[in-house]
């Protein structure tokens, strides 16, 4: 079995659903499980929805800018009349209208969020599954609801790994049999049977679930790049293609922030020793990047940037230093609230980190510790990572550039400056 993975971008219009359906076409020697995310922008969309809807202010008009623009996909594709699909577009979107109408403070916005926003992948597996039998791909569509179980984290559910692989390899072996199996990415549902989602760009991550349930022999994600580059095109030149990644390489560039993966969705699948294949819905016969278990020498330098940094520093007043003590009681509170350090330094007086920018927990932490500490900040800072960096690297992207904090290891070097 292999499992696909199509994310927002590629099934973002009727041309693009077209394209995915030659590349499943082109891959039906073999059984196929296929997952989707919701179409082009639609979760944004959603959000954007359900903000207004938190503000009681009227949201119908966003509404329905999500219909049309689903419906208009129907139709370009051809299947404005095929009446299966208009009644699970109406129902879908009577049930959203109903459960926007419902809405309360009291049921918690986390909740709300997955019941609502969690539609965009039906429709667009409702859709895309029409569309492929259409095209005489024999498609069965599964949800993913019934079959990925989680905890009632809503928003950030946490998969519960035995109950989802029994229900998965169940559910898709029986629905195998009828071809394509067509499922969502995302989303899924606890105990109560209460929808939960995986976070955002969850999709990736879901088909680590399904890969490793079903002990894929790869699941291969397709995006609108090449494949895993050294850097992000849209904000560096001379980007590098890796056609092949250790996955411990591949799981720390998520680490450090690269957006190319999910950062769940490597771990599953190196545990089980299945490959991560990351390859262009554009070029489809490209050979894109293989992340897998292997031994790459001289990778190319991995640069990795992040806008909306803060640092903060903690200084000690009196002439004593920094000690176990204090940064023990830094680390109490950044765990209490959550916080996740991007980069961290100290000097005899002083502890310094380096997180994303969150106005509101800084002024907690902020707050917690202004007893014992002179505390300062700086936020709208930009932090560049870079993994197997040689010096011609690190020289080329100093330059100009006013640097707060600069760090080196072996492997690694990083710096926050100011933007
Ligand atoms: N549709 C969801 C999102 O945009 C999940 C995903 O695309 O991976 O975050
Ligand atoms: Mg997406």
């Amino acid at each position: 079995m292999k499992v696909f993975k199509f994310g927002g971008a590629s099934v973002k219009d009727a041309n693009s659903v077209r394209n995915m359906s030659a590349i499943i076409k082109a891959n039906l020697n073999g059984p196929l499980l296929v997952l989707v995310s919701a179409m082009g922008k639609t979760t944004n969309a959603f959000e954007r929805l359900l903000g207004l809807t938190m503000e009681e202010k009227d949201h119908s008009e966003a509404l329905q800018e999500i219909q049309d623009y689903h419906l208009d996909i129907v139709a370009s594709l051809g299947l404005g009349s095929d009446s299966v699909l208009e009644k699970d577009i109406t129902d879908i979107f009577e049930q959203l209208k109903n459960g926007l109408s419902e809405f309360s403070s009291s049921m918690g916005y986390d909740y709300m969020y997955d019941q609502t926003v969690s539609l965009g992948e039906v429709l667009s597996t409702k859709i895309i599954a029409t569309f492929l039998n259409s095209e005489d791909i024999a498609t069965s569509w599964l949800d993913a609801r019934k079959v990925v179980k989680t905890d009632s984290l809503h928003r950030q559910a946490q998969v519960d790994w035995g109950a989802s692989q029994a229900m998965i390899k169940s559910q898709v072996n029986r629905q195998i049999e009828e071809g394509v199996v067509l499922t969502q990415g995302f989303i899924g549902s606890n105990s109560d049977f209460k929808t939960t989602t995986l976070g955002r760009e969850g999709s990736d991550f879901s088909a680590a679930i399904f890969g490793t349930s079903l002990g894929a022999e790869s699941v291969t994600i397709w995006k609108d790049v090449p494949g895993v580059l050294n850097a992000d095109p849209k904000k560096f030149d001379n980007t590098e293609l890796y056609e092949r990644l250790p996955y411990k390489e591949a799981a720390e560039m998520t680490y450090y922030g690269a957006s190319v993966i999910h950062p769940k969705t490597i771990k599953p699948l190196a545990q089980k020793g299945i490959p991560l294949l990351v390859k262009s819905f554009q070029d489809p016969s490209a050979r894109g990047t293989v992340i897998e278990e292997c031994l790459v020498p001289n990778l190319a330098p991995a640069i990795i940037h992040k806008d909306k940094q803060t640092v903060i520093s903690f200084k000690i007043s009196d002439f004593s230093f920094i000690n176990e003590h204090h940064i023990h009681l830094i680390f109490e509170h950044i765990k209490r609230l959550n916080l996740v350090i991007n980069l961290m330094q100290n000097s005899a007086t002083s502890f310094t980190i380096c997180l994303d920018d969150n106005p509101k927990k800084r002024e907690q932490l902020r707050t917690a510790l202004m007893e014992e500490f002179l505390i300062y900040y700086n936020e709208g800072l930009e932090i560049i990572t870079v993994k197997n960096y040689d010096q011609e690297t690190i020289t080329e992207l100093m330059e100009g550039k006013e640097i707060i904090i600069e760090q080196r290891s072996r492997n690694n070097f990083q710096m926050v400056y100011k933007s």
